[in-house]
């Protein structure tokens, strides 16, 4: 007979104490680890034994290897120089609400199977939806990612076109429907083809709207294409419009967009997955101007919202057509409450979920609606401060507005185009090996730009100031070894 199967209260507790201690102390040492790994392909693997222990080893052993192994190979999000991508940071009470989501290991593909997670995830989601000033016709649901949150919402779209019952009759082999069409501009990020891609809907049936010079999405040639595309026998079903692009954070213009929408009878899917959190901002109002249009929307609150990856949510005011896209109940899951309560189960492709409004209720209970203002408000000042740093220097330029806390800037070296993107490529490389910041780049109109985001929970004003003075320090030598 085997004692513990699990392992023991006691152990637990200790273990638990100990390794509560080492995120703490991470946290305030969390400067001293450069904030990019300087790991080469390969070099964390072999560093594992190549063959799984047979028999128990130590917690205690299993937390050196992650100090000597696991550490030196990660790069880290939450380090308050991490100014790359969609920086994207996580909480304490969000890092506690996890724990407690694991400790419950709930499933919620039915009420019943936990009925505290589907009532919770209501809840926080009607929360959330109040948060970022949406309408009470939104309905909300959580998944892991945005991609996947789009992927949902282009299936329902798709479920949503009269007399195509693609649901049954697939797609493939069918003379008797258009080809479909799906429009979105050219800085819709790529989660959009992916979602044509596994939807049948194929990268063919996409079409990228062209930008105006500040990168957002051009509608009268949105309108012009879906005319076109219906003269030419397509079925338009569906447009993407963006708030926040992710090389620039530029704002497709939304309410156009959706008037567009509605006379023509199309599908508005709007994502905002990084900068739908800062719709709380009164003074950004602008920004969502018609969201309320759309037919739904995903803001991911991993991002900029604090709450640990993954937790992505899509809202819809068609509960009833995303239901009817995925609803398939086989006998042994029916239960009495159906008729009563939410199986979210039926509105995916997911069977099981975790137990993720946890986290977000407790960040949004930890931080109170307040505490994000005045946190975004902070990241919106630093921003502006970088971006008078750039306006006031020969030496780089802005290549778009900043609308959030996004900046994308480029070093100017006196040389050719292609010298120049060359030598702003190797600055950024300069820049990242000093481990005390991470910055990312895009390319705009052909050319490589360089992007820093402020959006970190943990970023003060003196990191964005060792940002500027790395930049600066990084271009004199490269541009005095170049004179
Ligand atoms: C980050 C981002 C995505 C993808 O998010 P995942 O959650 O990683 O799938 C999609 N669209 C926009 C605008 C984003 O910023």
């Amino acid at each position: 007979m085997i004692e513990n199967l699990d392992m023991p209260a006691e152990e637990f507790q200790k273990n638990g104490f100990e390794f509560i201690e080492w995120v703490k102390n991470y946290f305030i040492e969390i400067e001293k680890y450069p904030v990019l790994s300087k790991s080469i392909p390969g070099s964390i693997k072999e560093q594992f034994s190549q063959t799984p222990p047979s028999v128990a080893e130590s917690l205690k052993n299993i937390l050196s290897e992650v100090d000597r192994i696991i550490i030196p190979g990660v790069t880290h999000w939450n380090h308050p120089g991490f100014m790359a991508y969609f920086s994207a940071s996580s909480s304490g009470p969000g890092i506690l609400a996890d724990i407690l989501s694991s400790a419950l290991n709930s499933n919620g593909m039915l009420w019943k199977t936990s009925p505290a997670l589907t009532e919770l995830e209501e809840v926080t989601l009607n929360w959330f939806r109040q948060i970022v000033n949406l309408p009470d016709e939104f309905w909300g649901i959580i998944y892991d990612t945005a991609s996947v949150s789009t992927m949902h919402a282009i299936a329902a779209a798709r479920e949503n076109i009269e007399g195509y019952d693609i649901r049954t009759k697939g797609m493939s082999g069918r003379t008797d429907i258009k080809k479909l069409r799906l429009y979105c501009s050219e800085h819709t990020h790529s989660s959009i083809e992916k979602a044509a891609i596994t939807l049948g809907i194929g990268l063919d049936g996409v079409r990228k709207i062209p930008t105006d010079n500040i990168f957002r999405m051009d509608y009268k040639k949105l309108e012009a294409a879906i005319d076109e595309d219906i003269k030419n026998g397509f079925k338009p079903f569906c447009v993407v419009a963006t708030i926040g692009t992710t090389s620039t954070t530029s704002v497709d213009p939304v309410k156009e967009i959706a008037k567009i929408c509605k006379e023509k009878n199309l599908w508005l899917h709007v994502d905002a997955a990084y900068a739908g959190v800062t719709a709380v901002l009164p003074e950004l109002s602008e920004f969502f101007e018609g969201w309320e249009h759309a037919d739904s929307i995903v803001i991911n609150p991993h991002k900029w919202f604090f709450v640990p990856i993954d937790l992505s949510i899509l809202f819809t005011k068609r509960k009833s057509i995303l239901k009817q896209a995925f609803s398939l109940v086989p006998e042994y899951l029916r239960t009495q409450e159906d008729k009563d309560v939410t199986n979210f189960m039926d509105y995916g492709i997911q069977l099981g979920r975790r137990f993720r409004s946890l986290k977000l209720w407790f960040v949004i209970k930890h931080f109170g609606v307040e505490g994000f203002r005045e946190r975004y408000r902070e990241h919106l000042r630093l921003g502006k401060l970088f971006l008078q740093k750039i306006e006031n220097s020969e030496n780089f330029e802005i290549l778009a507005p900043m609308n959030f806390s996004t900046i994308c800037f480029r070093a100017k070296f006196n040389g050719s185009e292609n010298e120049e993107d060359k030598l702003n490529e190797l600055l950024l490389d300069k820049i990242n090996q000093t481990g005390k910041i991470f910055l990312s780049h895009t390319k705009l109109n052909g050319r490589f730009v360089i992007r820093i985001v402020i959006s970190g929970l943990r970023v003060e004003e003196r990191h964005v100031l060792l940002a500027w003075e790395i930049i600066n320090q990084k271009y004199e030598k490269l541009n005095n070894k170049r004179v």
